[in-house]
C-alpha cells in the first residue's frame, strides 16, 4: 500500500489487492479515498487513474482525518441495476455506486439477481464492519476504562452483540446499518458486560453513567429488532 497526496491536498491510499479484477476509486468516511487495483497494475498507472478522477475526489473529500463522531456508516453505496446482453451476473463499484449487471431476461426481483446483490452487499458491509467496529470498541474501552480480550465481528442471527466471561466481545456486522449513536450504545452495553454479566440495576446505572439517554436509544434499537427477531 502507498499513500499519496493529490493536488497537495487530498490523501489517497493505493492498495494492490489479490483477486481484484479492475481498478476502482472509492470514498467512505471510514476509509477515506482509496484506489484498489489488481496486482498486475502498476502504481504509476494507478496514480494516472486517480488524476482523471479529480472531480469525484473534490466532491467527496471532506477533510478526512479519521474516525469521528458524525460518520455516516450506513448505505455508503447506492445500488444500481443494469440489464446487459451478457449471460452472467457481475458487478462493478463505480465511485459510490454498486452497479449490478444482469441478463435482460431477468427482473431485478428475481431470486438469482437478489441473491447476488445480497452477497456483494454483505461483502462490502463486512469490510466496513471489520474495519470500523473493533476500532470503535477499543476507543470506547480506553475512554471508559474497560479491559477487553478478543473482538469478533460476524453475522449474528438474534443479537447485536454478546460478551462472555472471558471478556471476549462478539459484534453483529449488521450494526453498521444503524446510526452511530445506536452503535455506540450497543458497544458500551457489551463493555459494561465485561464487569457485570447480568441486566440488573447496577448494570443499567453503569450504562447510564456513560450514555444518559440510553433508554431512548434502547427504544430506537427495538424498532430495528424485527430484522433479527431477537434481543440484545
Ligand atoms: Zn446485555
Amino acid at each position: 500500500m502507498k499513500n499519496i497526496l493529490i493536488e497537495n491536498k487530498y490523501p489517497v491510499s493505493l492498495i494492490k489487492r489479490k483477486g481484484s479484477k479492475s481498478i476502482r476509486l472509492t470514498y467512505s468516511p471510514i476509509n477515506g479515498l482509496r484506489v484498489t487495483f489488481p496486482v498486475w497494475v502498476s502504481y504509476s498507472y494507478a496514480i494516472k487513474f486517480v488524476n482523471t478522477k479529480i472531480e469525484f475526489i473534490k466532491k467527496n473529500y471532506s477533510d478526512y482525518r479519521g474516525i469521528s463522531e458524525d460518520f455516516k456508516i450506513a448505505s455508503l453505496y447506492q445500488v444500481k441495476f443494469i440489464k446487459t446482453e451478457n449471460e452472467k451476473i457481475y458487478h462493478k463499484i463505480n465511485a459510490d455506486q454498486l452497479e449490478i449487471y444482469f441478463p435482460s431476461r431477468y427482473d431485478i426481483y428475481d431470486q438469482i439477481v437478489q441473491n447476488y446483490t445480497k452477497k456483494i452487499s454483505l461483502k462490502i458491509l463486512r469490510e466496513e464492519a471489520e474495519f470500523y467496529l473493533p476500532k470503535r470498541l477499543k476507543y470506547l474501552a480506553d475512554l471508559y476504562g474497560f479491559n477487553i480480550n478478543k473482538i469478533n465481528v460476524r453475522v449474528l442471527k438474534s443479537r447485536w452483540g454478546s460478551c462472555d466471561t472471558k471478556q471476549n466481545i462478539t459484534l453483529n456486522l449488521y450494526l453498521m446499518q444503524l446510526p452511530g449513536h445506536v452503535i455506540d450504545y450497543v458497544l458500551v452495553h457489551e463493555l459494561v458486560h465485561t464487569i457485570n454479566m447480568s441486566h440488573n440495576s447496577i448494570f443499567w446505572n453503569k450504562v447510564g453513567s456513560f450514555i444518559p439517554n440510553y433508554k431512548q436509544i434502547k427504544k430506537e434499537l427495538r424498532l430495528k429488532q424485527p430484522i433479527f427477531s431477537g434481543n440484545l
